[in-house]
């Protein structure tokens, strides 16, 4: 077991499908025995409650501050876009230690991305990876606009452009609609995380972890996974 997975274990307990399991025994017991689909479900049970309105105390992250002090593990890695409507602690109701998140403006993964990903994966045991696309998100129209004109984006964005652009070409070209393009972008990303070697790819083909993709509604506060 991974040190820093097992000083984390230590003394705590892990929610495992929406309840709490016994606590784990760090010396001896497997991190979990949560498949990366049951994980998957937990998240999705978050989202439940984040449409709901049902937070937990935030005292509670009080606690669980001092649970994580020696070590992380959190149980999936998330991939979502910089903008400041979608925040996935909030739309999964996870706190302090919970999940792995990095965030750029598209949610496409470019080295740095990956690599930070593979660190979860590889030494924090993550086995659930999702890739969270928006509604309405600027990145992908900006992207969107600009193959339909034929430009490229001026620095910088046209980073993002040469990272979604390949995604989403197919969408442009039949006319289709910036939600598809979303969609498409989504699972753009989920395929260069799925093939992305040496570890995820590894352990994706191996089926020890999951790379999943959604699109989270901005009204009702919902994901709706991709299949
Ligand atoms: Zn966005």
């Amino acid at each position: 077991m991974d040190c820093n997975r097992a000083a984390f274990l230590t003394g705590s307990v892990a929610l495992v499908g929406g309840a709490l399991a016994r606590p784990a025994d760090a010396a001896t017991a497997p991190p979990t025995s949560a498949t990366p689909e049951m994980l998957l479900g937990q998240l999705m049970a978050g989202n439940k409650r984040f449409v709901d309105g049902d937070f937990p105390a935030a005292s509670r992250e009080v606690t669980k501050r001092a649970l994580v002090v020696e070590g992380q593990a959190p149980f999936a890695s998330v991939l979502s876009c910089a903008d400041s409507r979608v925040i996935p602690e909030l739309v999964f109701v996870q706190g302090i230690g919970q999940l792995f998140v990095t965030r750029v403006a598209g949610n496409y993964p470019d080295d740095l991305v990956t690599g930070s990903i593979e660190y979860a994966v590889e030494h924090l045991g993550t086995t659930i990876v999702l890739v969270l696309g928006h509604e309405r998100c600027g990145a992908v129209k900006a992207v969107y606009g600009a193959l339909k004109e034929k430009k490229d984006l001026p620095e910088h964005l046209s980073a993002i452009q040469r990272l979604i652009a390949p995604g989403i070409a197919g969408v442009v070209a039949a006319r289709g609609s910036l939600d598809a393009a979303i969609e498409a972008n989504v699972r753009a990303a989920m395929a260069a995380l799925h093939n992305s070697p040496p570890v995820i790819a590894k352990e994706a083909s191996a089926g020890r972890i999951r790379v999943a993709g959604g699109v989270y509604h901005l009204k009702s506060g919902a994901v709706k996974l991709l299949q």
